[in-house]
């Protein structure tokens, strides 16, 4: 099936573009000052009205709110138990498997903020899975479900054969794969909607504060 996809990406192409914010035309003064309306301002601002309603907060953006890599990314939304092997060799095992757990918590927070707010963005907690297509991928999650189960998440990765893989995903190629429990991803087509995530990012701030402005003279590094 022939689908859309220009220099803005496939979803922000299906979603339609997101509308303007008006220029900052003239000063202002604000208790906190967001720059860049992307996903990490947009949630900056975002939870510093969820704690502090009486913060006066300004999000400034150059183009348009959820026009960059927010809104032109896979889609996926990921805990890190397939980093956790690394976490660990870094960090430490405790730093590692907290780490670990507040990413799996972000993804279900995720889901939790488009329920409430009403956001369309596709969402759907499907789980993850890392697939393996030759022998030598065949074992390539192996690490991951051990750190696991060492650190007390047993179900945080699991080794599916080849017939439960085909069973989600009917390839052929697939030889056995990793299920990760925690990972959504869209769900009336496919992946979670970043734009359409992004879009409602500043109406739903927007009830709580003034509106994101762009930069009067736009400039991208
Ligand atoms: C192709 C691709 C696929 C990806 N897939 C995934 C995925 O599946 N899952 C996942 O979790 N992550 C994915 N990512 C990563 C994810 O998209 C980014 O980590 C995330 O969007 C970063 O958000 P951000 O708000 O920090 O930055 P951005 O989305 O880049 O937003 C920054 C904003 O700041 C504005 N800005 C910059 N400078 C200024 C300035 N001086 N003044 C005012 N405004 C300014 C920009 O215009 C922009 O709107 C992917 C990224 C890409 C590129």
């Amino acid at each position: 099936m022939f689908e859309r996809h220009d220099a803005h990406g496939y979803w922000i192409a299906e979603a339609g573009p997101p509308q303007p914010a008006p220029a900052l035309e003239s000063e202002r003064t604000a208790d906190v000052v967001v720059v860049g309306g992307g996903y990490t301002g947009l949630w900056t601002a975002w939870h510093i009205k969820r704690l502090h309603p009486e913060a006066s907060v300004v999000v400034l953006e150059a183009e348009r709110c959820g026009e960059g890599p927010s809104g032109r990314n896979g889609g996926f939304v990921n805990g890190l138990w397939f980093s956790l092997p690394t976490m660990r060799k870094h960090y430490g095992d405790r730093p590692a498997i907290e780490v670990a757990r507040a990413a799996a918590e972000s993804v279900a927070e995720i889901g939790s903020f488009c329920r409430e707010q009403e956001v369309d963005a596709w969402y759907r907690p499907a789980g993850y899975l890392q697939v393996s297509t030759a022998p030598a991928w065949d074992d390539a999650w192996g690490p991951a479900e051990q750190s696991c189960r060492e650190l007390g998440e047993p179900d945080a990765c699991v080794t599916l054969d080849a017939d439960e893989v085909r069973r989600r995903c009917a390839s052929p190629i697939f030889r056995g794969a990793g299920f990760y429990a925690g990972g959504a991803a869209g769900g009336r087509r496919r992946r979670r909607h970043p734009p359409r995530g992004s879009r409602r990012g500043p109406s739903a701030a927007r009830a709580r504060s003034p509106p994101p402005h762009r930069r009067p003279t736009p400039r991208r590094g």
